[in-house]
């Protein structure tokens, strides 16, 4: 099939969620390297928006695929035991806070079921919180719930009357209006370390570490949605780590199967103690081939001390930005290999992501006109060398 004949079936039939897409259909990956139908090369800088963490074709995911699939097991449900997903929540006991975690398909799963999570801890000792706060220009996803927890307009005005009840949203990094938010009926604060789609802005240290003791204070659960930070994107395995300041309930996705739709929530025993047979669950949820490939793609990332990559990695990419001088760039900011260039309003990072693709470069937008990347964490210093000299010859075109 040609471009043009894809084009015309998405525009015919495909849900106009989207609209007009990039000009492109990757049909082979290899590296960090994607290639096009007509055999055309790109450099990804942007992983499937942070998901492909070990780039395309790697063996741990494409092994795992394989060996998983000759089994002839892909899926028996959660009635029986499953092996990967046991092995699976228990290396992911073993390298964050958590004692226990529940896997959905997605990172708005796993927001919900973190958020049911909360709710279920008060109800258990017979309170009535059940307010959540969240922030401004934040992400959590796109389900009812999860909706009515990102702070951002566009999304929610469709579906008002929010669903559930109890959701709002205050300033990111200011203490002082989250502070004013919570009450008494308050179960969760729920943020991201570092917020990704609203424009990669690092929550302040200082912020975190504050909101953390007013939880304590105030017995409030601390949720962080790590969905876009988390699998050693940061600089960590996840970012809370680099923060030290320790969640309550903590949701993972995106990197998590590098490529394999998987979500994790992970809490605490003290939370995760007030959950009773019945209270959550998923038919697909924890599958045996998501388990099975996630495992395989994060004992590489762990055993090959990914998040020591990212962290140099990302140090290297920032400081080949930082030494771009064109007009066009305010600030480039990030943590690890997530990354924003924040551009000036003559310069929209839409367009700005199109004319790098057309000198064969993949990169990514977040809101408020930024320039986001998120590349595979295998990229090499040639590939971020050639991807500067591009981005430098970009905007000298606007
Ligand atoms: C992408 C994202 C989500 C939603 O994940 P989906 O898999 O698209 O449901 C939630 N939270 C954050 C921080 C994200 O970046």
């Amino acid at each position: 099939m040609t471009l043009s004949e894809i084009q015309s079936l998405d525009r015919q039939h495909f849900l106009g969620v989207f609209g007009e897409r990039l000009p492109v259909c990757f049909v082979r990956g290899e590296g960090c390297t994607l290639y096009d139908q007509e055999g055309r090369a790109y450099t990804d800088l942007f992983a499937g928006i942070a998901v492909n963490a070990l780039g395309y074709n790697h063996p741990a995911v494409t092994g795992a695929i394989l060996a998983q699939a000759q089994t002839g097991i892909l899926h028996t449900s959660n009635l029986y035991y499953v092996q990967p997903q046991a092995e699976l929540a228990a290396l992911l006991c073993r390298h964050t806070f958590a004692d226990r975690v529940f896997f959905s398909n997605s990172g708005a799963e796993a927001n919900e079921g973190a958020i049911k999570l909360a709710r279920k801890y008060f109800y258990a000792q017979g309170s009535g919180r059940y307010k959540i706060v969240s922030a401004n220009h934040s992400f959590h996803g796109r389900t009812l719930a999860t909706v009515a927890a990102t702070g951002h307009e566009d999304y929610q005005e469709p579906y008002r009357p929010l669903l559930p009840d109890g959701l709002s949203q205050v300033p990111y990094n200011d203490f002082d209006a989250l502070r004013a938010a919570v009450d008494e009926q308050t179960a969760a604060i729920l943020l991201e370390p570092v917020q990704g789609e609203g424009g990669v802005i690092p929550g302040d240290p200082a912020y975190l570490k504050a909101v953390r003791a007013l939880c304590d204070e105030r017995g409030i659960l601390l949720i962080f949605d790590e969905v876009q930070t988390g699998v050693c994107r940061t600089g960590s395995l996840y970012a809370y780590q680099q923060y030290d300041v320790i969640p309550d309930i903590m949701t993972s996705a995106k990197g998590l199967g590098c490529g394999f739709p998987i979500g994790a929530v992970l809490a605490s025993e003290r939370v995760a103690s007030a959950i009773a047979i019945g209270d959550h669950g998923s038919t697909f949820g924890g599958n045996t081939l998501a388990c099975a490939v996630s495992l395989s793609a994060m004992r590489y990332l762990i055993e090959h001390d990914f998040s020591s990559v990212a962290r140099e990695k990302g140090a290297q990419l920032m400081a080949l930005l930082r030494s771009i001088s064109s007009p066009q760039i305010i600030d480039v900011r990030g943590m690890g290999m997530l990354l924003g260039v924040q551009l000036t309003q003559d310069c929209a990072a839409k367009d700005l992501v199109r004319a790098l693709l057309a000198r064969g470069f993949v990169a990514g937008t977040a809101s408020g006109n930024v320039l986001r990347i998120a590349p595979p964490l295998i990229l090499s210093a040639a590939q971020m060398e050639a991807f500067a000299k591009a981005l430098d010859d970009a905007l000298s075109g606007f």
